[in-house]
């Protein structure tokens, strides 16, 4: 009896950026600007907390940075995830934070 291979997911997208960006999907084969959802993400809420506490007036500061949300890319046909655009790593790297 020949066994049944599923077919492969496509990976998804390396380092995409926070930024909507032009693909080819890897679902569905069809090339466009990909739809994008943000939140905020853990690191960055952390930030802003420990900003409160150091000095209030600048706890808005990792909301200006838009590298440092959650991003999740999806493909504007198929509505398929193809990349996230991890805020945490951003963060850290902007602002510093802890880990
Ligand atoms: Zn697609």
């Amino acid at each position: 009896m020949p066994e049944v291979v599923p077919p492969a997911k496509p990976e998804l997208i390396p380092n995409i950026g926070p930024y909507r960006r032009t693909f080819t999907c890897g679902h569905c084969r069809q090339r466009g600007l990909s739809v994008t959802t943000r939140q905020c993400s853990a690191r960055q809420s952390l930030c802003s907390t420990g900003l409160l506490y150091l000095c209030v007036i600048f706890f808005w500061v990792p909301y200006c940075y838009d590298e440092c949300y959650d991003v999740t890319h999806r493909c504007r046909y198929c509505k398929e995830i193809v990349g996230i655009h991890d805020g945490n790593a951003a963060t850290q790297k902007i602002l510093g934070g802890t880990t």
